[in-house]
């Protein structure tokens, strides 16, 4: 490995690998090998509970009261794609790649958009359409269970790498998300390299075929995935510390589509829609929302009920209907007003929209921590390593001082604004005008903060009458 103590480098102060222990650990791939093995143990532990074990609490702890909401939801709006650097899928699917048959990837398959449809037809509609389904620890095991078997059989099949850029769910929304974080990896831009060779070690030694050397250059780090492979062939890489959503306040050089469509897309697919079916679906004025309306007459008319879910079928399509409609609107008259090609514009502006879906859900994730997460972890735990140990919930939905939590979706809205404003001054548009673009291209953040409010409201009406 080449060292930065050949050519008497010194690390940025904001490089955390200028700590030892922390260029030992997470900078090694070999230390988080064996931490993803420990982990891949794990999931096939919890796996196999929820096989034979149906009424076990350790299948869905693990996967939806730690994996999801802490490894994935509260690290991603801070420390980035930190679920996919401890990841034992993709560890299983690079392990797998290098004894395969690594066969091409058809061109028709390279397409970014396969993985994260198969989490919205696989995780989000069922979850709608029928509620509940995932908290049976049975159907949770057999879920993962299909995913451990498909991923080991497409990084079988393909070359290194395939199976986390195009099929996994997780693979390209993570990376995208990821933007709004502190973290960013780059490397000391061939500062260790031989000036006449132009592939680093650093690109040489990424199974994603990615150039970290450039990530810097290009303000994106694509779908990295943090698997610290690079880190471990040079020394010239670097894991920083920034501001918070850095990359989103600059320019981007090759702005793209797919990740403007992701935040777009889950920001309907889960916020929004969580916001029609469970926020306001679950208060006094309930009976009143069209959503629920009609579902109902869907399920009087058509005759199926129990267990499919018609008013969450209809908060979905509306939620996913207002968010376009929202956004492309905004975006088409902000386009015009700007007179600049609306794909420009949609590529630009989209990106401020990050923000919104991630740190919103902490909102949800942190009052679950106390309700039902906390408990549900450390019992599914106990029951399954013999602990012994029974704890109780930290909080109930009665606790006032839950009501912290409600914070999170005016940080989103407030920081999806100023990222917003911020990139509306690529185009040069001042004074009225920009404000004027500025209404119609945060529509959609408007929106948002219109929903939160009027939920609080009939909260706050229903509990002082
Ligand atoms: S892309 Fe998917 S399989 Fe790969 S490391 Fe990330 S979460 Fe794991
Ligand atoms: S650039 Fe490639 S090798 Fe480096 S951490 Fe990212 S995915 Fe891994």
């Amino acid at each position: 490995m080449r060292k930065f103590s050949d050519i008497h480098l010194e690390r940025d102060k904001n490089d955390i690998f200028r700590f030892g222990f922390i260029h030992e650990t997470v900078g090694n791939p070999r230390f988080l090998n064996f931490f993803r093995s420990v982990l891949l143990l794990l999931v096939l532990y919890a796996i196999l509970w929820g096989l034979f074990s149906p009424k076990n609490a350790f299948t869905t702890g693990l996967f939806w009261g730690l994996f999801w909401p802490f490894f994935m939801v509260i690290t991603l709006p801070f420390l980035g794609n930190v679920f996919c650097m401890i990841c034992p899928f993709g560890f299983l699917s690079r392990t797998v790649a290098k004894i395969g048959l690594k066969k091409k990837l058809p061109k028709p398959l390279k397409n970014p958009y396969i993985g994260f449809s198969l989490l919205i037809l696989f995780y989000w509609l069922p979850l709608y359409l029928f509620p509940g389904i995932f908290r049976s620890s049975f159907v949770t095991a057999l879920f993962f269970l299909t995913f451990f078997l498909f991923a080991v059989l497409v990084s079988y099949m393909y070359s290194n790498g395939v199976f986390c850029r195009y099929f996994c769910p997780i693979g390209r929304v993570a990376p995208a998300f990821a933007r709004v974080g502190f973290m960013w990896l780059s490397a000391y831009n061939k500062t260790l390299c031989d000036p006449k060779c132009d592939k680093p070690d650093c690109a040489f030694a990424c199974p994603y075929k990615l150039s970290p050397h450039k990530f810097d250059k290009n303000n994106s780090m694509e779908s990295c995935t943090l698997c610290m492979e690079c880190a471990g062939s040079c020394e010239g890489v670097r894991y920083s510390v920034r501001k918070w959503s850095h990359s989103l306040l600059q320019k981007i050089k090759k702005p793209n589509s797919w990740e403007v469509w992701i935040y777009i897309i889950l920001l309907a697919v889960i916020t929004i829609t969580m916001r029609f079916h469970h926020g306001l679906g679950h208060s006094p004025i309930r009976n009143e929302l069209p959503w629920v309306q009609i579902g109902k007459w869907l399920e009087q008319t058509t005759g199926i009920g129990k267990p499919f879910d018609w008013v969450g079928l209809v908060a979905f399509i509306m939620a996913v209907s207002i968010t376009l409609l929202l956004v492309l609107g905004g975006f088409y008259i902000s386009s015009k007003l700007m007179k600049k090609p609306f794909k420009e514009v949609f590529l630009n502006l989209g990106y401020a929209l990050a923000p919104l879906m991630i740190i919103g859900s902490l909102s949800h994730v942190t009052h679950f921590f106390f309700t039902h997460y906390y408990h549900e972890i450390i019992n599914g735990f106990s029951q399954a390593f013999f602990l012994g140990i029974k704890v109780e919930p930290l909080a109930t939905n009665k606790d006032k001082w839950l009501r912290i939590f409600y914070i999170f979706p005016f940080i989103a809205a407030f920081w999806s604004g100023f990222i917003m404003w911020k990139r509306l001054g690529f185009f040069y548009v001042q004074g009225l005008k920009k404000a004027v673009v500025y209404t119609f291209s945060s529509l959609i953040i408007l929106f948002y903060l219109g929903l939160t409010v009027f939920q609080l409201y009939v909260r706050y009406f229903s509990s002082h009458h």
